[in-house]
């Protein structure tokens, strides 16, 4: 198997650095409100690790948390607000973390399945029109 470069993220303001080290598992949009909201976007992305392979190499004390819907746990930033991680009480496994946070130079495209989830949720006005799959809740 080839080896990974790691990705390197980072919140705006750069109060938090973290990498992921191997490959993630899967990517997805959410249209669900709490995303939404959480976010202040009309749907948020997300992509999966193994909890082993998210390093948080700066930055892990400027990070707050909020639990918008138990066992769901989100991190933020508490300086600039960038959201960045979720941990899922449900799936001890994995981290969740968000894509928009990585610099992308090295990498040309996510290596990972990706789909929309909750799109039962969707705001009516905005049109998915990537060919992804979708799913009315995940
Ligand atoms: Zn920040
Ligand atoms: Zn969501």
């Amino acid at each position: 198997m080839p080896s990974f470069k790691p990705l390197a993220g980072h919140c705006q303001c750069g109060s938090v650095r973290f990498q992921v080290t191997a490959v993630p598992r899967e990517l997805y949009h959410c249209h669900c409100s709490m995303c939404r909201r959480c976010h202040g976007t009309v749907f948020a992305t997300y992509a999966t690790v193994d909890r082993a392979h998210l390093i948080v190499e700066k930055g892990e004390a400027n990070l707050a948390r909020f639990d918008s819907s138990p066992p769901v746990h989100r991190f933020f930033c508490k300086t600039c607000g960038c959201q960045m991680f979720i941990d899922d009480d449900a799936r001890p496994d994995i981290r969740y973390f968000t894509p928009g946070t990585i610099d992308w130079p090295d990498h040309a495209e996510v290596p990972v399945p990706a789909r929309h989830i909750f799109v039962g949720s969707k705001v009516p006005w905005f049109e998915i029109g990537d060919g992804l799959p979708q799913a009315t809740v995940v």
